[in-house]
């Protein structure tokens, strides 16, 4: 497909354009595409080195709309399996480091049309997996799509000439080199997205990897990497060694033989493999490169000048979209006082109408939260915000087996309040009422993270004074605080919110290069 050097003959990056769950054809695809999951081998292997490995012990993928649901058997590995998976990976750097960007992009443009082609199986996966709408699975597979096309692009730009200045009677160049050998470590709610995402940019760039799905969705993972193996990514570039984090994450971290850890998760997990990554160890040749991108406490401001109807669908958007399971969900709604009676009805009004339920059905807007213990962390939350602040609307568990919760509004929340501070990651979100814009912006930077944020308001002189001092990563004005688009929102957050790597944008890949640069005096 790629032949010239020249990254200019593949066409400019493009986001890719989502399914419509009303169309006709989609519905009797995405159906038969559920059905079919349903009755496939549930039997998912470790591939280290191209080898796919079966174990004994298994992690059980649960379809949180029905528990009882097996989704995949998932062999576990333990500590022989990871370094069974370095070995493999440092092999294939031998090899891999040296091949021109041009070659190593291939099997990953290729991959991406192969997701395309088996987009409703994807999709599906997700909706089985984790509980994710049919519009829900289908924006993160298309993310997906957009991270192997959009990090094989700036692969082919770093490969190519970087500007240094000239002196006389030399020649100089700086060119961008991958690290080495690394792990990638995401969490399970973009489970299509951040897998593929962080996997592709330390792979495409010349890095060997070690893949740790979250437990709760190795499904997506297995079935990724076996599209890289069919796209024709060389034997031991991605190694997926799925288990348990508290059992085999310090071990990889620590590991003197790891490069980088490139994690998106928890503000405590982070954390956590930040101090210990930073500890050197015996035999370890250098400091290790740690990506961390963490928790959010995102929120929705909304002055008394805003499109009240906009700024309210918003919010609700923001804050329910995947069961507000999502690192940029709208957990806060800031309100300036002049309209918040009128805020707070109508956001308790369009809450109401929210439907949830199996997300097999594409009626269903909200499904389950993803296990029993995150059930019961929001449940505790929920209990926390009745002491709190006043429950408008929500605050029970559907009576099934599944992990349904109600969309949970409380309005009159303090600033400081638990639910207004710490990360809920489940359908609750506070309403916090502010005197003015002024106060409502510091309300909004009052917690130790930094991640998305969103203002409404019709003033001009708000919305630039905001781009100042409204400190979020991810900053949107009169639109909601989630849905980042690859190249067209980078991104990353400020604070407890991670390292602010900026993900889909143009600075992403520098994490996985380093720069040598090269001089040559000119010998007559
Ligand atoms: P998590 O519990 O921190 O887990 C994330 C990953 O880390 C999982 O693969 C997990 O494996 C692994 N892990 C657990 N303990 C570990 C250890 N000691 N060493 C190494 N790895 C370990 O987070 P999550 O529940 O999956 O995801 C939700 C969190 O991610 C939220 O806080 C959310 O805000 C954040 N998030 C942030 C972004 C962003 O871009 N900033 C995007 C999405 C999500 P197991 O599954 O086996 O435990
Ligand atoms: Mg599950």
């Amino acid at each position: 497909m790629l032949e010239a050097t020249d990254y200019t003959v593949i066409p400019p990056f493009k986001n890719e354009p989502y399914i419509d769950p009303r169309d006709p054809e989609t519905r009797i695809k995405m159906k038969k595409a559920i059905e079919a999951l349903r009755s496939e081998s549930k039997e998912y292997n470790l591939l280290i080195g191209g080898k796919y490995y079966s174990t004994e012990r298994k992690i059980l993928s649960r379809n949180p709309a029905d528990p009882s649901e097996i989704v995949g058997e998932v062999s576990m590995a333990d500590k022989s399996k990871v370094d069974i998976a370095l070995k493999a990976a440092y092999e294939a750097f031998e090899d891999w480091r040296f091949r021109p960007a041009h070659d190593r992009v291939k099997p990953f443009l290729k991959a991406a049309q192969i997701m395309r082609e088996r987009r409703f199986e994807l999709d599906a996966t997700m909706i089985l997996e984790v509980g994710k709408s049919w519009i829900e699975a289908d924006a993160d597979l298309a993310e997906a799509i957009d991270f192997l096309e959009f990090y094989s692009r700036e692969a082919l730009r770093y490969d190519g000439p970087q500007p240094v200045v000239q002196v006389a009677g030399e020649y100089n160049k700086l060119k961008y080199i991958p690290i080495g050998v690394g792990a990638v470590i995401p969490p399970w709610n973009f489970p299509g997205a951040i897998m593929a995402g962080m996997t592709t940019a330390a792979a495409v760039s010349g890095n060997c990897v070690l893949l740790k799905p979250a437990s709760d969705s190795p499904v997506i993972a297995a079935k990724f990497v076996d599209i890289l193996k069919e796209a024709g990514l060389p034997d031991g570039v991605v190694n997926l060694i799925p288990g348990s984090g508290s059992e085999i994450g310090d071990y990889i971290v620590e590991n003197p033989l790891i490069r980088f850890i490139s994690f998106t998760g928890s503000k405590e997990v982070g954390l956590r493999i930040n101090e210990l990554a930073a500890r050197h160890q015996t035999g370890q040749k250098w400091i290790k490169r740690v990506v961390l991108e963490m928790g959010g406490k995102d929120c929705v401001v909304i002055d008394e000048t805003a499109d009240i109807e906009a700024a309210s669908a918003g919010a609700v958007m923001s804050a329910f979209g995947f069961q507000g399971q999502k690192c940029s969900a709208g957990s806060r709604i800031i309100v300036v006082e002049d309209v918040y009676d009128e805020i707070v009805e109508k956001i308790r009004r369009k809450t109401e109408a929210l439907t949830v339920g199996d997300t097999t059905d594409p009626d269903n807007f909200m499904g389950p939260v993803v296990n029993e213990g995150a059930m019961n962390s929001i449940l505790k939350y929920i209990d926390k915000g009745r002491t709190e602040g006043r429950l408008i609307i929500g605050g029970n568990r559907l009576k099934t087996d599944g992990y349904f919760l109600e969309p949970t509004v409380f309005a009159d929340v303090s600033p400081q309040a638990t639910i207004a501070q710490e990360e809920i990651f489940g359908p609750v979100t506070a309403i916090i009422k502010a005197r003015d814009f002024d106060h409502a912006i510091d309300i909004a930077n009052g917690t130790e993270y930094g991640l998305t944020g969103a203002l409404y308001s019709r003033i001009r002189e708000r919305i630039e004074r905001a781009e100042d001092i409204f400190h979020a990563g991810n900053l949107y004005f009169n639109r909601k605080c989630t849905g980042a688009l690859v190249g067209v929102q980078p991104f990353g957050g400020f604070n407890m919110s991670g390292t602010d790597s900026k993900a889909g944008g143009r600075d992403y890949l520098l994490l996985f290069l380093q720069g040598k640069s090269i001089s040559e005096k000119i010998v007559l």
